[in-house]
């Protein structure tokens, strides 16, 4: 009741006492958003890119009142303008059925145009994101060690780190063994299906889209899906060739399933650099999406690529509103 009364009031404090001044918003210009899963439950202890049903429509009522929200592609065009109302895209990444279960119902309820980026992971033997493993492993499971390809992981203050080096298990996937192979031989390490078979909770923050559901997702108003890659590899990480590869691979697969070309790629845990952008626009990515700042010193001068602002789920929406505002200054 305390607890309840004193959020409320600082809540009140962020919004009205002019901590973030009314006409913010408007100032800030044009930006577009980034999401990832939209969940029943809350998995903040489990991982901080799912967000509750109840916080996503906060935040967007909230962003509705100061925003135009329209199209990525309309977005590309108009970003540089000004507008009465500033534009706002959204977008999700990841591809979690949640989207099309929760965010999306809601959004085309209120002719909201949004984007969902999806993998082809629900095609491979472990249909699921890496990093999602790796909080089950951490913070689900708290499993103590795990040797993957030769190389021994152990948890150290919840944190599975490299024994040599003491990279934790995340930049090691990042920046040293970016490949698919490497995150397989994770699963496999993890024993990941036996433990699925045993758990009890809702697997609804980590459940990708099935194809069937990409296809029922792109096919309501408003609400298009574009590309993460096929297997959520850090690409600036990855050889050229690599990239190269794997992005051709995922372009046509998702041409396949839509029955249409997919324009729209967003690089996984927005890793790029700038020799990806002409392999990327080669394999029919014509629009290119960051993450939490570009990663060239040309892309403010390009027209083919844009940044993104992350909702995550790390507090109530008034202190979020506040990271966004000192994001936008
Ligand atoms: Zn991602």
């Amino acid at each position: 009741m305390f607890r309840s009364l004193t959020q409320k009031l600082s809540d009140a404090f962020y919004f009205h006492f002019k901590i973030i001044p009314k006409n913010t918003f408007q100032a800030s210009g044009n930006f577009c958003l980034m999401l990832h899963g939209i969940t029943q439950g809350n998995y903040g202890h489990i991982n901080s890119r799912q967000l509750p049903f109840s916080l996503f429509k906060e935040h967007m009522e909230r962003l509705g009142k100061y925003y135009q929200p329209v199209d990525l592609e309309t977005f590309f065009h108009e970003k540089d303008k000004n507008h009465k109302k500033p534009l706002l895209a959204i977008t999700f990444d990841d591809g979690f059925a949640n989207n099309l279960h929760l965010a999306a119902p809601w959004l085309v309820q209120k002719k909201w145009p949004a984007t969902v980026f999806v993998t082809g992971l629900n095609q491979s033997a472990y249909p699921y994101i890496w990093a999602d493993l790796v909080d089950l492993a951490e913070k689900k499971w708290n499993i103590p060690e795990l040797e993957i390809q030769n190389h021994r992981f152990i948890r150290q203050k919840g944190t599975l780190r490299h024994e040599q080096s003491f990279c934790t298990l995340r930049d090691f996937i990042r920046y040293i063994e970016p490949d698919a192979s490497f995150k397989e031989e994770l699963a496999k390490a993890m024993e990941l299906n036996d433990r699925l078979a045993n758990y009890r909770e809702s697997s609804e923050w980590f459940t990708l889209l099935s194809n069937q559901e990409i296809k029922a997702l792109d096919a309501l108003p408003g609400i298009q899906v574009a590309a993460h890659s096929a297997f959520h590899n850090n690409l600036g990480s990855l050889p050229l060739n690599k990239v190269k590869a794997e992005l051709e691979m995922h372009a046509d697969w998702l041409q396949q399933l839509l029955g249409r070309k997919v324009p729209f790629l967003a690089f996984p845990d927005g890793s790029y650099h700038e020799a990806l952008k002409p392999i990327c626009h080669a394999a029919g990515f014509t629009y290119l999406l960051a993450a939490g700042g570009f990663r060239s010193p040309k892309d403010p001068e390009d027209p083919s690529i844009i940044d993104r602002k992350e909702i995550s789920n790390c507090g109530r929406a008034a202190t979020q509103f506040f990271d966004m505002y000192r994001n936008f200054n």
